[in-house]
């Protein structure tokens, strides 16, 4: 098959998230002698076209029309180079930038699609992918019947890939601006500049739920904590509706799902659409006030007692062994 990795990218260059997706492109193109590009869209792309040429070849589409994701734009451009170039698999990570964009891809190619995929295998010849259904009560394996596919992946379920030292070689889309969709106009970003990692690609996630009564007392003891252990900040979505955490804090089947190596939840009850979104993190450890809180059915470590009280008190123990 040959797949195309829309890949997502920052300052760094290619996202941990897009190196699962390579990851899961290997794999399936090694499996069926095909090939992978990598495509990015932006603009002023050199740095980043780089930085993917270490993972496969690169197809940019770079103009000032891209310079903001606007997700009618992207589609447009993503259908134009699979239809022309003729990909069968369209990949990306299980991301909001990608939730927002490759469906509306899918549409314009008359595609199949099959999103938040954890694995996959071949049946009869057939390309079959492992998604997890009702809040990840069952995973189902499915096959799409269509073409092109396109996929998201979810990156906890591939390790990223890793860049190789010779580069891969760099292509250039030519854009035509007048064929983009101009439905959409990009007006502003609104971003919260924060130098702890994103829940999606971090470690250690330090989570917090209803126990935490303020913003400031969440900074306090979640970000406090957090900060110790260099771990990103996540909350349940009960502190996304009171407008304590911001929205891409939020860790569930309607927020981000993750797999860290550790996930701390701190005063958060375990509701089954919590758990979707972190119950395959590798240790588990909560702290609830409730001894009976389903949260201790997942965690691999317990601790019973009052988060105002056990918090300040593990990170007076961080401060003393530093
Ligand atoms: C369609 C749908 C989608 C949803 N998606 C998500 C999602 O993506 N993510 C998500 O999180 N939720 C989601 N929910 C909401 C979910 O059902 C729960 O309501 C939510 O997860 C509860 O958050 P919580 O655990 O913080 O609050 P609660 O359930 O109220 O639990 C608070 C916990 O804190 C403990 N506590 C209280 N005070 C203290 C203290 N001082 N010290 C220690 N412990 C204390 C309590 O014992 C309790 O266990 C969704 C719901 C629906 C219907």
């Amino acid at each position: 098959m040959r797949v195309l990795i829309l890949c997502e990218y920052d300052s760094h260059g290619i996202r941990l998230g897009s190196r699962s997706a390579i990851a899961f492109a290997n794999t399936v193109a090694e499996q069926t002698r095909g090939s992978v590009e990598c495509l990015l869209l932006g603009h002023s792309l050199v740095t980043v076209a780089q930085d993917a040429a270490a993972y496969a070849p690169v197809l940019v589409a770079d103009h000032p029309a891209l310079a903001n994701p606007v997700a009618d734009r992207y589609a447009k451009v993503i259908a134009d180079v699979v239809t022309q170039r003729g990909f069968d698999l369209v990949v990306a990570a299980a991301t909001t930038f990608a939730k927002d964009i490759l469906p509306r891809a899918s549409g314009l190619l008359g595609g199949a699609m099959a999103s938040e995929v954890i694995g996959h295998e071949f049946r009869d010849g057939r390309l079959c992918f492992r998604r997890p259904l009702f809040a990840g009560s069952v995973v189902a394996t499915v096959a799409v019947l269509g073409n092109p596919q396109i996929v998201t992946v979810r990156p906890s379920a591939y390790a990223p890939a890793s860049a190789r030292a010779e580069r891969s070689v760099i292509t250039n889309v030519a854009i035509a601006e007048a064929s983009l969709p101009k439905k959409t106009e990009f007006e502003a970003l609104q971003s919260k500049l924060s130098d702890r990692p994103d829940v999606t690609e971090a470690r250690i996630v330090v989570s917090g739920g209803r126990a935490i009564k303020n913003s400031e007392d969440f900074e306090r003891l979640v970000g406090g904590l957090a900060d110790k252990l260099h771990a990103a900040t996540g909350s349940s979505r009960a502190l996304v509706d009171a407008g304590i955490t911001p929205n891409a804090f939020q860790v569930g089947q309607t927020g981000k799902v993750v797999a860290p190596e550790l996930y701390i939840a701190l005063g958060i009850s375990g509701a089954v659409q919590h758990l979707a979104g972190m119950k395959n993190s590798k240790t588990i450890v909560a702290i609830n006030s409730d001894p009976d809180a389903p949260i201790f059915e997942v965690a691999d470590y317990g601790l019973v007692g009052d988060v105002y009280e056990l918090v300040p008190q593990w990170i007076a123990k961080l401060n003393e062994a530093m």
